[in-house]
């Protein structure tokens, strides 16, 4: 081995040098120019804290994140033939990586996506208006993959919407729609809203079913209720599966005030 000394090495730019002399330990090896380390003891201080040298290398990567990167650039477009063929056994190994440290990535995903939401959703809109499908077939191959998920996800939506959840998840949502009259202004939707948010209330603290009912009834024999804010109410689902589609024994005010 050339003999040079630190000083010399710094100003090559090289990572070792080499004195010739024996270190402390009487090891006749390089040494590191930037902490004057042996090479051999430190590989023997890796050798005896395995887990030590690791999490440090960990640490130093995370904290050199750029440094990294730019070095495997470098060694990827030195070695192209080698990148290439080996291909599938870096996606093996990512993959592996990945499901290691998947609960990580999936948690500061998640805080990304609550801190960024808002931006997220419009880029998703614009990337989902230009080209649904990719995004359609994802939902339902990720539905019949995770058929247990879908119906957690429906019972939690059921749990969270209550009344409102009932009364749109059937046949009905079509009923509704044809008796909703278009000149209602957004005010009278956010009324109609706020219908369903009551009844949801009154269920929470009398811990009983709850049905947002149309006082005139929208699918009644006679009658074609609106599905107006003036038009509902909450009552419990017993009086309301009673009452079943009869219009009230007094008729009511069914104006607005
Ligand atoms: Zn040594």
């Amino acid at each position: 081995m050339k003999i040079i000394t630190r000083k010399q090495a710094k100003a090559l730019g090289l990572k070792r040098y080499f004195t010739g002399m024996p270190c402390r330990h009487g090891h006749i090896s390089e040494k590191y120019t930037g902490c004057k380390k042996c090479v051999e003891c430190n590989d023997e201080w890796k050798l005896q804290n395995p887990e030590k040298s690791k999490n440090a290398a960990t640490a130093w990567r995370k904290a050199n994140r750029e440094k990294c990167c730019a070095y495997s650039r470098k060694w990827q477009k030195a070695h192209p033939d080698y990148y290439r063929e080996n291909v599938q056994q870096r996606q093996k190994t990512n993959k592996a990586l990945y499901y290691r440290k998947r609960d990580t990535i999936l948690a500061e995903k998640k805080i990304y996506y609550i801190e960024n939401k808002s931006e997220i959703r419009v880029k998703q809109k614009i990337r989902y208006k230009k080209n649904p499908q990719p995004t359609i077939d994802a939902a339902s191959k990720w539905q019949k993959e995770n058929p247990g998920r879908v119906r957690a996800n429906r019972h939690a939506r059921k749990v969270a919407n209550g009344p409102k959840y009932r009364a749109y998840s059937t046949a009905y949502k079509k009923k509704i729609k044809v008796a909703t009259p278009p000149w209602l202004t957004p005010e009278h939707h956010v009324q109609i809203e706020q219908a369903y948010r009551f009844a949801q209330l009154k269920e929470l603290l009398t811990k009983q079913p709850f049905h947002v009912d149309h006082i005139y009834p929208i699918q009644g024999k006679t009658s074609c209720g609106l599905h107006v804010p003036w038009n509902l109410r909450a009552i419990t689902a017993k009086e309301n599966m009673t009452k079943h589609n009869k219009l009230p024994a007094e008729p009511q005010s069914c104006h607005q005030e």
